[in-house]
This record gives C-alpha cells, structure tokens and sequence, in this order.
C-alpha cells in the first residue's frame, strides 16, 4: 500500500458546498491537512483515529511555512498513509495547491486534485450578484487583490467583464482609487462580500467613488452585475439568517438541528452540555419480561447495540415516550405497541395504567440518576420494574468564548439546561417540551419558549417564529 495525497477544495463556509468527491476523500483520510479558511465542522467527518493537523493562519500566530506544509504532506505519503489536504474554496485558485501538486509530484508522491466551489463565484451568487449575464458582463477576471502595481491597473480598468478581487481589503483603496485612475468609472458598481456563504455573511454595496470597509474573509465584487443583487438576492432573506443558535446536546445527536438550522440560513453554535457515558452492563433474559419502556434515544441506541438476538424481542411489547424516541426504534424496524398522546412521563403513566396488569414484568433501560416517577408509579399498580441503568451523563468540557455572539440556546432536555453555564440566561431559551422549560425557568432564563410540538419540528417552527 503506497501513500497518496488529495487537494481537496472544502468550499467557501457553508459546509453543503464542499464536493461529494471532497468529501469521500476526507471520510477516508488517515491524516486531514487543514487551513483556517474552511468550516471546522467538516472536521468531524474525518474517520475516528484520524490525524489532523492545523496548518493555516490565525491572529497572532503565523502560518506553517508553505515549505513545511509541503514536507508534512511528503512525510505523511512516504508513511503509506492517505492524506486529504483540505483548503477553503478551490485549491487552485490563490490556495498554493499548485505549489503541492509540483512538490509531491518531485518527490514521487501519487496525488489527485479535487476542485472545489471558490469564493469568488460562490460568494457573489450567495449576495445574488450572477458573475456574468447576458448583454451586462461576458467574463469574469478573478484576481489577487494583495500585491497590485499601477501596471496592472492599467489592464484591469479596460476590462468590460466582473472582477473579483481576493485578499483585497488591506488594499481596498488602493484598488478602488487606481481602477478609477486608469479608467473605470467612479459609479461603477462593486460589493463587498463578507464571510460568505455563511450565516453571518455581509454584503456592503456602493460605488468605486464610495468605498466601505468591511470585515474578512472577504471578496470584492466591481461590475455592473452588482445591480442584479436587488432582485437576485436570496440567502440574505432565509428564516433564520443572521442567528447564531446554540445547540446543547450530546455531539453525536446534535446533527439533525445543526443541518436544519443551517439550511434555514442560520448559525448554529455547537456546545454540547452533555456527553453520553455508556455503562459496561449485560442484558438481562429479555424474554422473561412483558414490557420494555423507552425513554430516550440515547437508551433505545445502547440497548440495540447490546441486544444480540432480535428475536428475543418476540412476545415484549414495547413503549416509546417521545417521538424521537419512537423513530430511532422505528430504525430497527420495530413498531412500538404504545405511545402516550403527551410525551411527559405524567401522561404516560396514565395511559400505561390502562395497558399495564398487576404482575407483568417491565425492563425500563434509562440514565443513572433520572427522574424515578415511572417505576414508582408501576410498583403501585403491582407490575415488576426492573431498571437497566445503560449510561450516564456527563459534562464535557466547554469553552465559553463560543457563546459570544449567540442570541438563542436549544435545550432538549432538562439536564442540558442544567448543565449550560448559568451566566447566560440573556439568551432566548427554546425548549423541546413543558418539562424543560419548566428546568429553564427554574434556571432564570429571561425569554423561554416551549416548542407546540414536542420533536425537532416543533422546534424549529418556534425559532422561525422569531
Ligand atoms: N482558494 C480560495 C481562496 C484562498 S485566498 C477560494 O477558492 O475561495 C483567501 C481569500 O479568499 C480571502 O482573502 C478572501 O478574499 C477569499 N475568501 C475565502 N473564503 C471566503 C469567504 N467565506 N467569504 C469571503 N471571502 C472569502
């Protein structure tokens, strides 16, 4: 087996644009080489045992030399392993993937080129700014913003095409001034696009005459094009655009909102308030028992993982509380025989009552130290509990400095309210269902919002709302 390298584009920020190619390369890397210009969380696709090694810029500190980028990459071939090297928008535009690709290729190393969407169409489209149009622009010039000379502004005022200026802005005047010294004129439409393509991205519009400052990474847009944005702009209008909302569950469950709010053009800030713990402990004879009683995904998911025959599972009838629980037992193609119309253990204990004979034997698979309102409430009925304590929740280690911008926290659970840092009770507290809103009161939280319907949905409806 011979090592081999992958340039692979990551695409501008939002993390949907990286390629399917780009991205099967990165599941399958053993090492991923990284710049600071792509979304971190692509990182967690990376296969479990992977290497991955920062190899980009950030304040302060300076950059791994392009030289010792490129040893690392040789390095790590010659090792026999398979190395992605991830850089933000295509590697071969302004991204030194064409310095690698000729260092590897002098040094023997196999390697493909895995093109990605750049900034300079990507961000314009996501301000609604179309690079070229008919009868308004037929080229588009993209160019390196940095190190400029008069010479150059000579050519680039005759254009009639789009350019697009990247690692501009510590030189934005002196762009905007040349291009009107050599010729443009001084209302020639330009843009300033921010952190595109993510949800706190920023359009700024004007005129070379007017120029603004803006914050980085950003490209700079000059052509008639421009003027397209007022009817061709879309993200900027998404429901959640411009919200930076957290998210507080375990980091394996956390996907399906994380996705949801992105897609709906927002932020979402990943800051798990609790970690899942299994519990080394072996499945009781599942065939002695009448019922099994699921609480939380987190039980049905280790219970499954343990259970080794499903047909033990033949004659138990089964009860779920909450649809998310119902849908992960769904998943092992199991329908569950009851499900209480309100997902509260209160409301369940009503309708179990019903079901539930004096005598039957009940495995209820749960969390260490959890609310005991159900057994309880079976022993007063005569049912045999017995409780399968599958795992444990604890804190992770967290790091406030992620909260700074955000304006609203998900909770799905009591315990993640809990577990959340108490001096951020400013945000608008979204809760899954009455019991934690109920903890998030509890915690002070000055705006708290119940979710209608207790499930993801439900959620988002609500966070749509405002
Ligand atoms: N290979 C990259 C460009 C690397 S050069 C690509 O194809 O996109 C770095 C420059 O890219 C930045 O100075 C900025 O001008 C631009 N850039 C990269 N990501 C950006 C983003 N999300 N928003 C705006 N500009 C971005």
């Amino acid at each position: 087996m011979a090592g081999k390298v992958y340039l692979v584009g990551a695409g501008p920020g939002d993390i949907e644009l990286i390629t399917v190619k780009g991205l099967n390369c990165l599941k399958s890397a053993d090492v991923v080489i990284y710049d600071s210009l792509i979304n971190n969380r692509l990182l967690a696709y990376a296969k479990d045992g992977a290497e991955k090694i920062f190899a980009g810029k950030r304040a302060g500190n300076h950059t791994l030399p392009q030289e010792e980028i490129n040893e690392l990459l040789v390095n790590k071939a010659k090792e026999n392993k398979i190395v992605a090297r991830l850089k933000g928008g295509d590697p071969f535009v302004f991204g030194r993937g064409g310095e690698e690709a000729l260092c590897l290729r002098e040094n023997n190393i196999e390697f493909e080129v895995v093109p990605g969407v750049t900034s300079a169409v990507a961000g314009a489209a996501y301000a609604g700014i179309p690079v070229t149009q008919r009868g308004i622009s037929q080229s588009l010039h993209i160019i390196n913003g940095h190190n400029l000379q008069e010479a150059d502004f000579e050519i680039l005022a005759k254009l009639s095409g789009t350019l697009v200026f990247l690692m501009g802005m510590s030189k934005l005047e002196n762009i905007c001034s040349n291009l009107i010294k050599y010729g443009k004129h001084p209302e020639t439409p330009f843009a300033i696009v921010s952190n595109a393509t993510g949800s706190n991205q920023k359009t700024l519009t004007g005129t070379l005459a007017d120029i603004k400052q803006s914050e980085t990474p950003a490209i700079i847009v000059v052509g008639e094009v421009v003027n397209l944005r007022g009817q061709a702009k879309w993200f900027e209008g998404k429901p959640l655009f411009g919200r930076n909302i957290v998210v507080t569950r375990a980091r394996h469950q956390n996907q399906e909102l994380i996705q949801m709010i992105e897609q709906a053009g927002g932020h979402a800030i990943e800051f798990p308030t609790i970690e899942i713990q299994p519990i080394e402990v072996e499945l009781p004879d599942i065939k002695q028992y009448d019922w099994l009683i699921f609480t939380s995904t987190n039980g049905v998911e280790l219970f499954f993982n343990k259970l080794r025959d499903i047909r033990d599972l033949s004659r138990v009838k089964i009860c779920a509380i909450g649809d998310s629980t119902s849908e992960c037992i769904k998943k092992y193609h199991i329908q569950p025989d009851f499900m209480p119309d309100e997902f509260v253990s209160e409301a369940l204990i009503n309708g179990l009552r019903d079901k539930i004979k004096p005598g039957d034997k009940v495995l209820l698979p749960k969390a260490e130290k959890t609310r005991s309102i159900i057994p309880d409430e079976l022993k007063k009925i005569s049912a045999q509990v017995d409780e399968l304590v599958l795992y444990r929740t604890a804190l992770p280690a967290y790091d406030i400095e992620l909260l700074k911008d955000a304006d609203s926290v998900c909770f799905m659970s009591p315990s993640s309210v809990k577990n959340f840092p108490d001096e951020w009770n400013n945000l608008k507290a979204y809760c899954i269902g009455p019991i934690t809103a109920e903890a998030a009161k509890e915690a002070e939280f000055k705006e708290v919002i119940a979710a209608g319907e207790y499930t993801v949905n439900g959620l988002m409806e609500k966070l749509y709302e405002a």
